[in-house]
């Protein structure tokens, strides 16, 4: 590969860099003072155990995660399994037999068997009453209020997912995200607004919740949990909204009561420390990574000197060939599992047979770095995470030579 290539790559992380800063020191200042005001103490690293009640470690955490997220309360659990139940909690808790369910925009892929498509199971949502409709929206420019204006009478609750899944499609902004909410609660304040955050939080200074929404919710694989947080998830917003979700969680009438945090809370606390500092270094990943591409001739999205409202870089390989490679180059230049080669399978709750690379220290961690796709048109790989920029540049241009040596550039 030519170095001048490399040198421009170099050259757009380091422009986007300057800019950033800014970003990365508000959301470490934010977020060290929530520690401050909240007064953790090694105390409250502890692990629980038995029912948990009145845990000091997990409802310290809880509470500090709501002073981070604007929330008037959370619910961070290490028994959320993933972001998928995270935000099943959120509706299947909300959403009552009758009410409607809008999603702007297609959801991500394994929503789908959750809300009951294409066969609505009896625990699906549509499965227990619940109706369901998709808004189109551009997502690249959303008119919020005409999005609004087709919400039908009997809407209980919007869905807006803020970053792109595994589709070709811009990422919303969080002021993306505030105007379609500020619409959707002039058309019916009662409308519930809750946001897919997965791969967003700390990206930006603000956070949904912020500018209006009503429940968020993600991962703690993802983006807050610092590239540390072995497993969990998380709900957050309106008070009476995550007790719902935490009923979902565990029973009606103990809720966010009941749950001990069997691991020590200390790496949860740890990685939500260090999360902005983690996403930072992710980002400057992946501009160079779209810089990077780009230069090689592949469609990116979004280009090196786009906003990023997510750490998803999309690029486009056009060949099943090429998206094979590339995955299992970024596996090649990982710190674990570097001698494994990912192949296709048929991952639970996806449509198509999907590639993963993710040589994590924590299994399928996508805040370390990770590339997957699902094997379909337009054969573009979702590039994520990354603990320094320094791994993410040298497992792309190992990747990239690697593919060149294969004559698949
Ligand atoms: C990753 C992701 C999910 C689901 O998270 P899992 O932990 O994989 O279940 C949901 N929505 C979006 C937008 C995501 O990126």
């Amino acid at each position: 590969m030519r170095k001048e290539i490399i040198a421009r790559a170099d050259e757009a992380m380091w422009e986007w860099d300057k800019a950033y800063q800014e970003t990365l020191a508000a959301n470490s200042e934010k977020v060290l003072d929530a520690f401050r005001a909240q007064g953790i103490s090694e105390a409250h690293m502890q692990a629980g155990s038995g029912y948990g009640y009145d845990e000091l470690g997990r409802d310290g955490l809880e509470a500090l995660f709501a002073r981070i997220f604007h929330a008037e309360d959370a619910l961070l659990r290490q028994q959320i399994v993933s972001g998928t139940h995270a935000i099943s909690l959120a509706l299947l808790g909300n959403l009552h037999a009758g009410e409607r369910l809008v999603y702007y925009g297609q959801p991500y892929d394994t929503m789908n068997k959750v809300i009951g498509l294409p066969e609505a199971k009896p625990n699906s949502l549509i499965g227990q009453g619940v109706r369901y409709s998709v808004i189109d929206i551009d997502f690249a420019a959303p008119d919020a209020e005409a999005a609004a204006a087709q919400l039908p009478p009997d809407t209980a609750m919007v869905a807006i997912q803020r970053s792109r899944g595994y589709s070709w499609r811009h990422s919303l902004s969080v002021a993306q995200i505030g105007a379609l909410t500020a619409a959707v609660k002039k058309h019916d304040p009662r409308i519930v607004v809750f946001v897919d955050d997965c791969y967003g939080e700390f990206v930006e200074k603000e956070e949904p919740l912020e500018l209006g929404a009503d429940l968020v919710a993600g991962s703690l694989i993802k983006n807050p949990g610092g590239a540390l947080a072995p497993g969990g998830g998380y709900v957050a917003g309106r008070a009476e909204l995550v007790a719902a979700a935490a009923e979902r969680l565990t029973v009606p009438g103990m809720g966010k009561e009941l749950g001990a945090s069997l691991l020590s809370n200390r790496i949860f606390y740890q990685g939500l420390y260090q999360a902005p500092l983690i996403v930072s270094e992710a980002l400057a990943g992946a501009v160079f990574a779209a810089a990077l591409m780009r230069e090689l001739g592949f469609s990116v999205l979004p280009g090196p000197e786009e906003p990023r409202p997510d750490i998803v870089q999309l690029i486009g390989l056009e060949t099943p060939e090429r998206l094979l490679a590339f995955c299992q180059g970024i596996q090649r230049y990982s710190p674990v599992d570097s001698f494994v080669r990912p192949e296709p399978w048929a991952m639970p709750g996806y449509d198509s047979q999907v590639v993963m690379a993710a040589g994590a220290f924590v299994q399928g961690s996508s805040m370390e770095l990770s590339a997957d796709a699902p094997l379909r048109e337009p054969f573009c790989v979702y590039l994520q995470g990354g603990i320094n920029r320094y791994q993410i540049r040298r497992a792309l241009l190992g990747t990239v030579e690697d593919m060149e040596k294969a004559g698949l550039l």
